[in-house]
């Protein structure tokens, strides 16, 4: 159902004005993102949101986007973020339920993260990916289907910046290790051991503050990791 997708054909022709209106100039001849402000993190298959709601009073001068493909699931997480927003320009400025950013600096775009990233974000723009219990496609003649693949990773590899990091997590076993397995054979990917995040308040909440993540927590089930930094692009020979 790939035709009722809406991307741009460039990131340049992307309007981020609506998702993040008030990181925008009010001057209305300037329907342009301002330099200064970009989306620099994506989490992708966002779901119902749990990771990005969590981490936008964090972050609030770091623009966050969920993608996320279905369509009445990104209208969920777009009705609890316009709400929580609501709510937040409701609060007296002296209120404890204040929030920083008052949830201004997240949104979420329905897409098919799997073919239209680039259309979305230029070279570099990014400084994180989350990856967070991706659907699993166990059938091995549906491996394909998987969200990190060789030719994909150089896509993510391309929208991110060197030194970002790209974030997985899953409770699927098998699912880890095709995923390790992939960014560790490619060039542009380089393993950050999890004792080097570990404390790190943001792989905390990548494992913990989405909805799997919480279902896999009620249910007892293990939660694999792999973060993977970008590296310098190689030099031109
Ligand atoms: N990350 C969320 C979490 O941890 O709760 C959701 C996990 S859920 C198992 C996987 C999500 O990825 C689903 O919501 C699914 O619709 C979405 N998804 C699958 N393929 C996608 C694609 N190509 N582009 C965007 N989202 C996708």
């Amino acid at each position: 159902v790939d035709h009722s997708l809406d991307y741009p054909t460039s990131p340049d022709d992307m309007d981020w004005s609506t998702h993040y209106p008030a990181y925008f100039s009010s001057d209305p001849s300037s329907s342009k993102f301002e330099p200064n402000h970009k989306v620099e993190w994506a989490d992708v298959g966002c779901g119902f949101g749990g990771l990005l709601m969590a981490l936008a009073p964090m972050f609030p001068d770091t623009l966050m986007l969920g993608m996320e493909i279905r369509t009445a699931v990104t209208a969920y997480v777009a009705d609890r973020i316009a709400a929580s927003r609501q709510v937040q320009e409701t609060l007296a400025s002296d209120s404890p339920d204040k929030l920083p950013g008052g949830y201004q600096n997240v949104s979420v775009i329905r897409a098919n993260s799997m073919k239209h990233i680039p259309n979305f974000f230029a070279k570099g723009q990014l400084s994180k990916m989350f990856f967070l219990f991706p659907d699993p496609h166990f059938k091995v003649r549906k491996q394909k289907a998987r969200i990190i693949t060789t030719t994909l990773l150089s896509e993510y590899a391309h929208v991110l910046q060197p030194g970002g990091i790209l974030y997985t997590v899953t409770d699927v076993k098998d699912l880890h290790e095709w995923m390790a397995h992939h960014l560790h054979a490619h060039p542009l990917f380089e393993y950050i051991p999890t004792e080097e995040l570990a404390g790190d308040a943001i792989l905390v909440a990548a494992r913990t503050s989405t909805e799997e993540g919480k279902k896999v927590e009620r249910n007892g089930g293990d939660k694999w990791i792999a973060c993977f930094r970008r590296v310098e692009d190689p030099p031109i020979e």
